[in-house]
């Protein structure tokens, strides 16, 4: 067994399948991804990308297959050989270790860029507001926005809200991050400063999955570039391979619209 083998997949995704009704969305999904490593998902809208990085994150239950997440199959439990449905509130606690950042920022309005941030761990993980506002001090420093904790979602630009949504996510302290098509929101000259902040978060060694149309991002930040259409994952490598040479026509059909 060599070292990459070793090393145990911080996600296993086995078999993955989920339907809405007559639709299958997702139609066996298979993925691993090691502790640190930053996959990008790439794919035609409708494939299933929002809806795989839902399932990880246990916003939708699967319908067959496993997810496991740090050793643990979201949603389930494994007691005496046995695969139990967990209650609700175990569910939570898993969701916990995953952070998510959506196109649309979501931040509470009413809220200040910090008390958007120190809201889950003083709310959900029970941390004093002192230590809560240190860590997201810490946080606002490293999305470059210390000089914006007072601000309101509304004073701030969309690029702000952005690295603001992923400070909240990163409170949590979270084993595995997801983002769901980041930049898409955003007007091209504040795509950037989102980009420079997720590959800030790459090289500090964070585990990420990253659903994303941006080229440039996934050839430069990413270990690895996975192509999604129909449900399934197509083909993958490494993303100098998947999108300098891809090997299906599919993938070939959908990166000549980037080019
Ligand atoms: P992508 O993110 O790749 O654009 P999605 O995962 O959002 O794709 O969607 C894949 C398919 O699943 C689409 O046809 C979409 O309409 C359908 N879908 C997604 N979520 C739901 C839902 N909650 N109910 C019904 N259909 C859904
Ligand atoms: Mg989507």
């Amino acid at each position: 067994m060599n070292a990459v083998e070793a090393v145990q997949p911080l996600v296993q995704a086995r078999n993955v399948h989920k339907a809405f009704g007559e639709v299958e969305v997702l139609k066996g999904i298979d993925l691993d991804v090691a502790p640190g490593e930053v996959v990008v998902v790439l794919g035609p809208s409708g494939s299933g990308k929002s809806t795989f990085l839902r399932c990880v994150n246990h916003l939708e239950a699967i319908d067959r297959g496993s997810i496991v997440v740090a050793g643990e199959q979201i949603g389930y439990s494994l007691h005496n050989g046995r695969l139990n449905k967990l209650p609700a509130r175990a569910i939570a606690v898993q969701r916990r270790q995953i952070g998510m950042v959506f196109q649309q920022f979501n931040l509470y309005p009413h809220m200040t860029a910090l008390q958007n941030i120190i809201e889950a761990p003083i709310g959900v993980h029970k941390q004093s507001r002192r230590q809560a506002t240190e860590l997201a001090m810490e946080l606002l420093a490293r999305v470059g926005l210390t000089h914006k904790a007072d601000a309101y979602p509304r004073q701030l630009s969309g690029g702000q809200q952005q690295r603001i949504a992923i400070a909240r996510a990163l409170a949590i302290k979270p084993k595995l991050m997801l983002f769901d098509e980041p930049t898409s929101a955003l007007d091209p000259e504040l795509v950037g400063e989102v980009l420079a902040t997720m590959r800030d978060l790459a090289d500090q060694g964070l585990t990420m999955i990253v659903v994303t149309h941006e080229i440039g991002f996934a050839r430069e930040a990413a270990d690895r570039a996975v192509f999604m259409d129909g449900g399934i994952i197509v083909e993958q490598g490494r993303p100098d391979d998947v999108l300098g040479n891809p090997q299906h026509p599919r993938t070939r059909a959908f990166l000549s619209r980037f080019i």
